[in-house]
């Protein structure tokens, strides 16, 4: 056994096995993967593995895209064939409207990824699936790439080429401690030994804790047991001359293949259960659950209906094992939050079927930084420090209850709530409001008219768009109050910060004491990383000058991490996370000077505190640090307030605020109205897949400025070419706003991809803002968006169509 290598992959199953075969191919050859008994000897021995190409959203759907290509070269690998049942086709049901449209939009979605999905009537389902009956049944969507591959048969495969690139597998070596050095590097002690190396990847399935609590650490993975039975033969199925298309149920929560020449069906039933909470035997090898069929009965019937030939079939083997689940079902791939050199590939619930895809991904991660696809959906980091096994366990049972039912947009579904509040999140509730999730906080969405109102959930303008009309329209002539809770901000202090931040953001931010900038950061490939606005806080009685790095509130994790990153050992920078410690409440609209200056002493004159200043002040008897930046376009103020005293400013404002019209608003007006105003949020239209240049945030790059991280590579960029431009549309429709990953089409070609769409009350314009080829992106171009199976009118129109001098911010 080697005792010196660059990689060890813990775990042999499909997770760690990619990845050892990635890193491979991505040119690291100096890589180990250490295994505790056999290869796939944990869940995926028993995987009913089926291979799809169906996604969420275009990475997911890119990325299953990569593992069907890979199975198929190794399926067609004449030394070591694995068997691949590429093709026979899937269909996703449906009997509902709303299920339908998810469909439509999904087919839109995963054309720009150069994946065809079909959406079929119910008989096109039944002639397509000659088992399946059309009771109760709407159509489906068609996946012509979905298969279904041996398990076993992958890994070996994988770990085969692997080993022929140079890598080395080490089986029946239990890995049992972690060492991590003072340089970052680790020692892997294993029952065989130990091996230094610089990186660990964590792959071990459902003994992921056992292996995060030898570095310290604690994955939000929770297991849940599933199961599925195999057939005698069906005749049908035997007489049959092609083989039986997958199905996936939403209706009955079941899905179905051939398996030799009867069926495999699976259940996801409602009385489900976790597995392993409370540890997990360490001879619970190659092992099965005991068999449960009496829980899955009431998923059963619906799937006997469906295909009423498994009524007249015996059944020949039940499989009950472990699957993984996260918070929001996806899985857990990149950086290990909190870790120097360390990376996890867990949480795997589809590890089959996008297992080729989350390799590549990690790989590229570990070896070049980032992945070709912006794997936010995936990144370890995507939820901070709320998320644990116990929580993440309550999720699992609501996913795994929910498995084929997608979410629809502004769907936040009841499990683990609240995760994180304010002391306002009750106040507000008892006026009224809906709340939206980000990130665990609820945040408030919009004010409901009566406590029983329940929106429809689908993808068109609902029953809330009259209602978000109105907080609108108050912003615009009034002025309203807002809580941004869960915002992230980290308070950096040191005589080195400017230079520091000078480095990572590739603009000139202000330096300025009292004054506050917006910048962006890059990758080291010129690529969109992230986006912070920071505030130089003069020296106080509340501490010394320093600057607050105001971001996202899921990028709490994430942005830390890239600052710690990129801080030298000599230089004077502290970084602090106050996020838990403070919320801002936005006071925004034309009256909302009148409303600071009722409540806080100073000159809040346009001339005493202008635009893009920040300043520590008193609302009524309480301190807070007033920004004055805008989200919505018009005259606006950022109150950031300790959390003790935020129920006293709230106070103080409101009752302020009567005299000049103050009502609340909540994220569904901000998010209307920063569609108006060309602003963009992070992870929706900020993303590592485009520069800032394709970003269209030119005014915010300084490429001549000194050194910053991502120069070099942006500069090549900016010399080669711009491969796509975001840009803002009006939409020619009325009954549904533009959904991200919508494809924009012309002339029966794909030319661009929604992130954004909401609709613009102020200037009654459906808005969206999309990538599209950059020859498209003049103002005036017309093309037409796939929106929901319809082709619709899509025009460039200016970014900022709402005052696009920016003055009524300025005040
Ligand atoms: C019944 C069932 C049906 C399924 N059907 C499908 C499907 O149709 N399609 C699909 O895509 N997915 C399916 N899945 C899910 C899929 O099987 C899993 O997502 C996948 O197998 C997980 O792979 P993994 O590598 O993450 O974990 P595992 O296969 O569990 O591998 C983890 C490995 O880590 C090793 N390990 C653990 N601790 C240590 C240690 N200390 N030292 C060294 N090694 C260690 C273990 O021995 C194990 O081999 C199904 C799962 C179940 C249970």
């Amino acid at each position: 056994m080697k005792t010196q290598t660059r990689v060890v992959v813990i775990g042999g199953g499909i997770a760690g096995c990619s990845t050892l075969y990635h890193l491979t191919q991505e040119g690291w050859t100096d890589v180990v993967l250490v295994e505790r008994n056999e290869l796939t000897s944990g869940t995926t021995w028993h995987s009913a593995a089926q291979v799809t190409n169906f996604g969420g959203n275009q990475t997911m759907v890119g990325l299953k895209s990569h593992s069907i290509k890979l199975y198929q070269e190794l399926a067609a690998d004449a030394d070591y064939p694995v068997g691949y049942h590429h093709g026979d086709g899937g269909i996703r049901l449906a009997n509902t409207e709303e299920q339908m449209q998810g469909y439509r939009h999904f087919a839109s979605m995963a054309r720009g990824m150069g994946v065809d999905f079909e959406v079929l009537d119910a008989e096109e389902c039944a002639r397509r699936h000659p088992l399946i009956s059309t009771d109760n049944l709407l159509g489906g969507l068609w996946d012509a790439s979905d298969g279904d591959i041996d398990p076993a048969q992958l890994c070996q495969a994988l770990a085969r080429r692997a080993r022929k690139a140079g890598a080395e597998v080490y089986r029946n070596t239990p890995v049992t401690a972690l060492t991590q050095h003072k340089d970052d590097t680790w020692t892997v002690h294993t029952e065989h030994g130990d091996i230094d190396c610089e990186i660990v990847v964590n792959a071990c399935g459902y003994r992921v804790n056992e292996v995060g609590k030898m570095m310290g650490v604690h994955h939000p993975v929770a297991s849940m047991e599933h199961q599925y039975f195999l057939t005698e033969d069906i005749p049908a199925i035997v007489e049959s001359d092609k083989r039986m298309p997958l199905l996936r149920c939403p209706i009955s929560d079941y899905y179905c293949r051939q398996e030799k020449n009867g069926l495999l069906v699976g259940f996801y039933e409602q009385d489900c259960k976790t597995w392993g909470m409370d540890g997990i035997d360490p001879n619970f090898v190659n092992a099965l659950c005991p068999d449960d069929l009496d829980r899955v009965m009431d998923v059963l019937a619906g799937a006997f209906e469906r295909m009423p030939a498994l009524e007249e079939t015996g059944i020949r083997a039940i499989v009950n094992g472990p699957i993984t689940y996260t918070i929001d079902g996806a899985p857990l791939v990149g950086p290990i939050p909190g870790k120097r050199n360390a990376f996890c590939i867990i949480g795997l619930r589809a590890g089959l079927g996008e297992g080729g895809g989350h390799g590549l991904m990690l790989a590229q991660q570990i070896v070049h930084g980032e992945a070709e696809f912006d794997t936010w959906c995936i990144d370890p980091r995507r939820f901070t420090g709320h998320t644990n096994v116990e929580l993440t366990a309550l999720k699992s049972i609501e996913d795994y209850q929910n498995e084929f039912r997608f979410h629809f947009p502004h769907e936040h579904r009841p499990a683990g709530r609240p995760a994180k509040t304010t002391p306002l999140t009750p106040i507000l509730a008892a006026e009224g409001a809906e709340f939206t999730v980000v990130n665990g906080w609820e945040r408030m969405d919009y004010i409901k008219p009566t406590p029983d109102f329940h929106p429809a959930l689908n993808f068109l303008f609902d029953e809330t768009f009259d209602i978000v009309a109105a907080e609108v329209k108050n912003v615009q002539e009034n002025v309203g109050l807002c809580e941004v809770n869960g915002f992230n901000r980290f308070e950096i202090t040191g005589a080195d910060r400017h230079a520091f931040l000078d480095r990572m953001f590739c603009g000139n931010v202000t330096k300025k004491d009292g004054r506050v900038g917006l910048g962006y950061m890059l990758n080291h490939h010129g690529m969109v990383k992230g986006e912070a606005t920071i505030a130089n806080i003069p020296a106080s009685d509340r501490g010394p000058q320093r600057a607050w790095f105001g971001s996202a509130a899921a990028a709490e994790f994430h942005d830390m991490d890239w600052l710690q990153k990129h801080l030298n050992a000599d230089e004077d920078v502290q970084i602090k996370s106050l996020t838990n410690d403070q919320t801002i409440l936005v006071l925004a609209g034309p009256k909302a000077r009148k409303v600071l200056e009722a409540t806080s002493r100073g000159d809040w004159s346009k001339e005493g505190f202008k635009w893009l200043s920040v300043r520590e002040a008193f609302i009524g008897f309480s301190p807070v640090t007033v920004l004055g930046v805008s989200f919505s376009g018009e005259l606006a103020y950022e109150i950031h307030v300790p959390n003790a005293s935020l129920y006293a400013v709230y106070l103080a404002l409101r009752a302020a605020g009567k005299e000049h019209g103050l009502g609340l608003f909540g994220a569904r007006a901000v998010d209307s109205m920063r569609m108006e105003k060309g602003f963009m949020h992070w992870k929706a239209d900020l993303l590592t897949e485009f520069d800032p240049f394709e970003t269209s945030l030119d005014r915010f790059i300084k490429v001549e400025k000194g050194d910053f991280i991502g120069k070099e590579a942006l500069v090549k960029r900016q010399e080669a070419g711009l491969t796509a431009k975001l840009a803002c549309f009006k939409i020619d429709a009325t009954h549904a706003p533009a959904i991200p990953g919508g494809s924009l089409m012309l002339d029966g070609k794909v030319v661009g991809t929604i992130t954004s769409g909401d609709y613009g009350h102020r200037v009654g314009m459906n808005l969206a803002y999309a990538f599209v080829k950059p020859e498209l992106a003049a103002v005036g171009t017309k093309m037409e968006l796939d929106l929901l199976g319809d082709m619709v009118g899509a025009e460039v129109i200016e970014m900022s169509p709402y005052d696009p001098s920016y003055a009524l911010m300025r005040g």
